[in-house]
Order: structure tokens, then sequence, then C-alpha cells
């Protein structure tokens, strides 16, 4: 068949400008995401082998290979796995399906310096495109298990691809880069140097759980090669395959987490933090867990995924294993690996399965109890952590009671206290005036329009700490959260609210009392007027500057979760 061009999709194209112009520094990263691609895709095929045994794919030697040729300036990255369709090159490679991605764009375009852009590539991940950092032609033949015609796709990156149908190519994918050429004779960057291969994976794949070979050397003219000694050579075999949590924690460095985090998450950057888990006994497993230290674009689209692999005795079984972590903690990123389940586990099953709901309760409670130990010891890192993922935390007070408390524990509100330091429902308790009886809190759309509303005002004279509450979640939370540390958390535009001693109170009641019959008259006469749109009109010794101000009662939804239902179309 004919070779037909295709255009990229007008984001695949600028980012491919940008790892064409390289402006990431690390350039050895694109052989880590050559191999990560090649990992899931062994995964995938034997995940699909395991379901469906009429899909005639060859299983028997799953591996990795890398292959380089010093004088052709080529490096191959080989995989027998599920490859892809001559549509899924389309649509996998030469578009990107990421909804974030014009967003990110957009960001990368206003990124003021290098290391700027560098920092959103990193937290973005560029996947397959990474390897035009390093190559000025990179081509992709692969054969969908199961196919029997092949796919080549072939690129310099610059706006156009071409694609034409194979006869015999082998099950997989075969991605083969021309190397850009090398100015000076530096080994650092010489990608075809199998040293420097080997350096490479040992540094960022050891952990994956398929063989990585290098292809067997051509012995190199004039060593002193016997005629007899013309045996092909074994290939070697790069990695230690040794699954990070299965072995003991002293013997793993960081760096050896951080890897295999960037290669489940497709993240560039470091987590912030890593959590281990072990359970013996009846249901033994072990888990890894990692929380990023950035948001990912789509955290509040619909069709997040979560990040949290379900392996059975070292083998994987699934992605996004929804089953392991509820939605509020959908932004951590890891490995489940149990001994005790079916390889041919069905999502359906694990919901359902009880040894599976015990595992999500204790790993969400060590989730909550890791953010806990960093708000106390490391605050900085908390302070990065509530500022990415807060707002997704918060859901949980909506969904899991079991663990209201310790979510509360862990949240922390912008507050009239101070305008730079958000703070804790707890530091907030510790300097609760004397006689003050609940924390008051008001939602809105910003921290201004808040403390510009007059239903501040009496706090403001008394000095009362008021939570300033903008997130859209706030709004719903509020309403279903009674109390904290057994003290009710009260809206400062609801219903009434006493502020003061005792004496003050008994005081402000005699006084209303004689105001109340001074404008009974005005009273009735403005609930007349205003009959159609409120229910009571009162005095109020809430406001201090402004002369009238409206309050909901204390049930019913505030204006801006009236916006919300509004919104919604109720
Ligand atoms: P990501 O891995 O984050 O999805 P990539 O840019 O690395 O992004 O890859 C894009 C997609 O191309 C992958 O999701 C996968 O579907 C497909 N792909 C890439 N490499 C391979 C491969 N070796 N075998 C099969 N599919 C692949
Ligand atoms: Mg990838």
């Amino acid at each position: 068949m004919s070779t037909e061009t295709f255009e990229f999709q007008v984001e695949a194209r600028q980012l491919l400008q940008m790892m064409i112009h390289s402006i990431y520094s690390n350039k050895d990263v694109f052989l880590r995401e050559l191999v990560s691609n090649a990992s899931d895709a062994l995964d995938k095929l034997r995940v699909e082998a395991l379901r469906d045994d009429s899909l005639g794919a060859d299983v028997s030697d799953l591996h990795i290979e890398i292959e380089t040729d010093k004088d052709a300036r080529t490096l191959t990255v080989r995989d027998n796995g599920v490859g892809m369709s001559r549509d899924e090159v389309v649509e996998l490679i030469g578009t990107i399906a990421n909804s974030g991605t014009a967003k990110f764009l957009q960001q990368l375009k206003e990124a003021d310096s290098t290391a700027a852009a560098e920092g959103l590539i990193g937290q973005f991940g560029v996947g397959f495109y990474s390897s035009f950092m390093v190559a000025d032609e990179v081509t992709l033949l692969t054969r969908r298990a199961g196919e029997t015609e092949g796919t080549r796709w072939t690129s310099t990156g610059e706006g156009t691809y071409t694609i034409e149908t194979v006869a015999d190519a082998p099950q997989g994918t075969a991605v083969t880069l021309r190397l850009k050429p090398v100015d000076t004779e530096d080994r650092l960057y010489d990608y075809t140097s199998p040293w420097k291969i080997k350096e490479i994976v040992k540094r960022y794949s050891d952990f994956i759980t398929w063989p990585i070979r290098m292809a067997a050397q051509p012995a190199a003219e004039g060593t002193s090669e016997s005629a007899s000694d013309d045996a092909p050579r074994e290939p070697e075999t790069l990695n230690s395959m040794k699954a990070l949590w299965a072995r003991p924690r002293e013997e793993v460095t960081d760096d050896e987490y951080h890897e295999l985090y960037k290669h489940i998450s497709h993240d560039w950057n470091d987590p912030l933090e890593t959590i281990r888990l072990q359970a013996e006994g009846t249901f033994e497993y072990q888990a890894l867990l990692f929380v990023p230290a950035h948001a990912s674009q789509d955290l509040f689209l619909q069709g997040h995924k979560r990040g949290v692999q379900l392996y059975v005795k070292r083998v994987f079984i699934m992605d996004d294993c929804e089953a392991l972590m509820p939605p509020y903690l959908r932004f951590v990123k890891g490995v489940v690996d149990a001994q005790d389940l079916s390889l041919n586990v069905s999502r359906e099953i694990l919901q359902q399965d009880r040894q599976i709901q015990l595992m999500h309760r204790r790993l969400a409670k060590k989730v909550l109890s890791t953010v806990k130990d960093m708000m106390a010891k490391n605050p900085e890192r908390y302070a990065t952590f509530w500022r990415e993922f807060g707002r997704v935390l918060k859901e949980g007070l909506l969904s899991d009671f079991e663990n209201r408390d310790a979510i509360l524990e862990v949240c922390s509100f912008a507050t009239t206290h101070d305008a730079d330091k958000p703070t804790t429902l707890r530091e907030y308790v510790e300097r609760m005036k004397d006689g003050q009886e609940h924390i008051f809190y008001l939602t809105g759309e910003s921290r201004q329009a808040i403390e510009n509303s007059p239903h501040m005002e009496a706090f403001r004279a008394k000095g009362i700490e008021v939570l300033l509450l903008t997130d859209p979640v706030d709004e719903v939370w509020v309403d279903s959260v009674p109390e904290f540390d057994g003290r009710q958390l009260r809206s400062v535009a609801k219903g009434e609210v006493d502020l003061g001693t005792e004496d003050e109170k008994k005081e402000a009641e005699t006084e209303r009392e004689k105001h109340q019959q001074e404008f009974a008259g005005l009273l009735t006469w403005m609930k007349d007027q205003l009959s159609e749109n409120v229910k009571d009109v009162r005095l109020s010794s809430r406001l201090t500057v402004s002369p009238a101000c409206i309050v909901s009662d204390t049930h019913d939804a505030t204006p801006a979760l009236e916006n919300i239902y509004r919104a919604m179309g109720q």
C-alpha cells in the first residue's frame, strides 16, 4: 500500500516544536519514556491474552530490547507487546488526547523563563515525543497483537508524519531514532554507546518487571575474536526487575522510588511524598503510594483516572484501580500488590470484595495520617500539598463520614486572623475568645468579596476570627459538617449571631427589646413592602456600618449555593 502523509494536530505540533528545540535539559529521559511505553504495552498484552485466548498472540517471551548502531547512528527500542493498529497509531501518536493540553500550552507560552518552561514540561510529561529531543527522525514500526498487517510511522517532527502498511511486521512495536549529530565527542550524549544505554536503564528503569535486553553487539573490528567463537552472543539483561515494594525498605533509595513514580504517573517531577505499607496475615499485600507535587491538569475533569495500579503476586493486573482509593484521594499514585487474588479478577469483583474494601479503608487512613505527619513535621511540604490538593481532599468531607474528623484535622483555611497564612481548625479553636462558642466562617467567591460583606462588620468590630471559604466545594461541605472538636461551625451570614459574654448578651437583649418597640411600626411597614421577597425583617446587632443586610435562615442554602444549584439546572 502507498505511503500517506498526515498533519499533526495543532497541540501536538506545538509540543513537538518544543521538543525539537529541546528546552528540557535532561535529555536522557527520552529512553525512560520509550521503555516505559514498551513496558505498558507488555502489561497490556499479558492482560489481554489472559482474558481472551483466541487473541493468537505470542506471549512466551515478553521483553524489551534495545539495539544501537554506531555507524548508522540509530537507536531502537523494541517490544513484543500489544502493538497498535493503524488507526491507533494515528490517534495515539498523531494527536494529544489529554484535555489539559491546551491550558498547558498556554501556560508554556506565558512562561517567562526557560526554567519555568522546563518545570511545566516536567509536570506534564511528554512521553513519546521526547524522542525528538535527541533524534531528527523517528520511525515506529508496529503490529497489533492478533492482527496480520503492521504499520510504519515516520516523522521528523516538523508538522507532518507518514504512514504506510507493512505486510511482515513482527508483533509489538519498534521505535527507531536517527540520532542528531553530536557536535563534540561528548560521551555523555552518545546514545549509540552501549555503556551509556546501560547506565540510563539502570538509573531510570531498573524496576521494570520485564527484561530489558541489550541486543548483542557485533564484535568490534580488529579484536582478537577467534574464528571458532562465532556462536551468537547472549543478549544481556540490563535491569534487575525487582519490584521495589517487595524489597526491604532500607535497601531502596529515594531515587529508585521516584523513578517508579515517574513510570506510573507519567509525571516528570519527583513526588512530594512516598508512602509504604505492608499488611501481613490472612490477606497479605504491599502498597507503595505516592503523593505528587502537582495536581494534574485534569484532576477536576470528568473521567479523571485514579492512579493506583493493582498487581497480584508481582504481576500487573490493572491501571486506575478505583476500588483501591476513594475519589477524594484520586491524586494518589502507586502500586498495590496483593498475594491472594485471582489473576483474572475484574473491576466488578473488586468493588464487591470484602478484603479489598478493608484494604481501601486502610489505604485511605494511611494517606490521611501521612498528610497529618507532613503537617507536623514539614509545614512547607504540607503547604504545597494543600495548595495542590486541598480542594479535592475537602470533597471527602461529603463522602467519607468515617474519616471526616481525620480530614478536618488536615484541612486549612484562609482566615481573618492572618491574611498570609491559612489556619487549621485546631489553631482556630485555640485562638477562640472567651465566651465564643462557635467556629465562624463565611463562604463567597473571593477573599475580597467576603471581607467586604456587611456580615463581617460585627465580627471585625469585636475582633472575632472568621474563616474565609472560597472554594466551590466549601459551599457544600459546610452544610454537612456539624462540628469540629465539639464546636459548631456557623456561617456569619445565617440566622442569629450571638457574640460576646453572658453579660454583654443580656445587655444587648434589653437594648434590643427597647429598639424593637421603638421601630415596631417601621419593621411592620418594611415587611409589608418586601413580603414578596423576604421572610422577615428584623433589627440586627451584626452591623456596625451598613444600614441593612440580607440574611439566610440557619438551614437555608447560601446565595452562592443557590447559584451553584441554579447552574446545575435545579
Ligand atoms: P503516555 O504513555 O503518557 O500515554 P506517550 O506519548 O508516551 O504518552 O504515548 C502515547 C500513547 O501511544 C500511549 O498511551 C500508547 O497508547 C501508545 N504507545 C506508545 N508507545 C507504545 C508501544 N511501544 N506499544 C504500544 N503502544 C504504544
Ligand atoms: Mg508514555
